[in-house]
């Protein structure tokens, strides 16, 4: 130390004065990383425009770890392609969230796959009608089963046509359709049903394939309609209906419950139920024309 002093004496520097200078230059930098650890910090932050989720790789395809609301605020700690690797401020989060979702300029993808029913023809067949009213209830609340395939029917044809699908019905109102004249040209045909037997213990769904090139449909259909609708699962089947037998193309006839079975029956005439079991047909639909 006394040889630095005296060097700096030397050099005409007051040695008191030197040290003091140091001091501020020394705080001077301190200032100057904390103002810029702060300005990273806000730099990191975004918060979101919309409700999301976060998810556990950066794609839509990785599971939904947790829902988070409009107006979070994370910090983004990595990114891959538009997703936003995250943690909550609290880092009880931590995963990966869509760019688009938050307060960064970042466009959404054009997914040619997200509406894999835009342009597609779906012939939708209505069973019974008019004279022949299908299968009834054996309770006192009648339920047709006419009525109940065109609600359904006409309920399912506003949803596909929401996704973009052109939808074409072999009958769209209460009449008579012989089964030779069921048939349209379109990319699937799907001719809607409800079971009926003498015991009112049967219930629960049937998926109905005739021809080969059938039975992929069914298979789709009816992994949705299991996984998402409430009706009991009895499987694909199968059959030599003639709606089926007549066209080359991918065809299904579904048996939508048991209209002899009192609780399918309220099923069936629930709005909310169909509502549930037609999202199914929507979301089987897409997976077929996306695999
Ligand atoms: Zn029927």
């Amino acid at each position: 130390m006394k040889r630095f002093e005296k060097w700096l004496r030397s050099k005409k520097i007051e040695p008191r004065r030197f040290y003091i200078g140091a001091i501020l230059v020394s705080l001077v930098f301190i200032l100057l990383v904390v103002i810029n650890s702060i300005k990273d910090d806000t730099d990191n932050k975004i918060y979101l425009t919309e409700d999301a989720e976060i998810r556990t790789g950066p794609n839509a395809s990785y599971p939904v770890l947790f829902n988070i609301r409009e107006g979070e605020a994370f910090k983004v700690i990595g990114h891959e392609g538009k997703w936003l690797e995250v943690t909550s401020y609290d880092e009880k989060q931590k995963g990966w969230i869509a760019g688009w979702h938050t307060n960064l300029d970042i466009k959404e993808d054009e997914n040619p796959n997200a509406q894999p029913l835009k342009g597609k023809v779906i012939v939708l067949d209505p069973g019974h009608g008019g004279g022949d009213q299908g299968a009834a209830s054996q309770t006192g609340k009648s339920t047709l089963e006419k009525d109940m395939t065109l609600d359904t029917s006409l309920e399912l044809k506003k949803k596909l046509e929401k996704e973009g699908a052109k939808v074409k019905l072999t009958r769209s109102d209460d009449t008579y359709v012989r089964l030779k004249d069921r048939k349209a040209t379109g990319d699937v045909f799907i001719s809607i049903h409800n079971d009926a037997l003498e015991s009112n213990k049967a219930n629960g769904a049937t998926v109905y394939w005739f021809h080969e090139q059938q039975e992929a449909l069914a298979q789709t259909l009816n992994a949705s309609i299991q996984k998402k609708g409430m009706l009991s699962n009895r499987g694909v089947r199968q059959e030599n209906f003639q709606v089926l037998r007549q066209t080359d193309m991918p065809a299904v006839l579904l048996e939508l419950g048991y209209i002899s079975n009192p609780t399918d029956e309220v099923m069936i005439k629930d709005k909310n139920h169909r509502q549930i079991v037609e999202n199914a047909i929507v979301d089987g639909l897409k997976n077929y024309f996306l695999s």
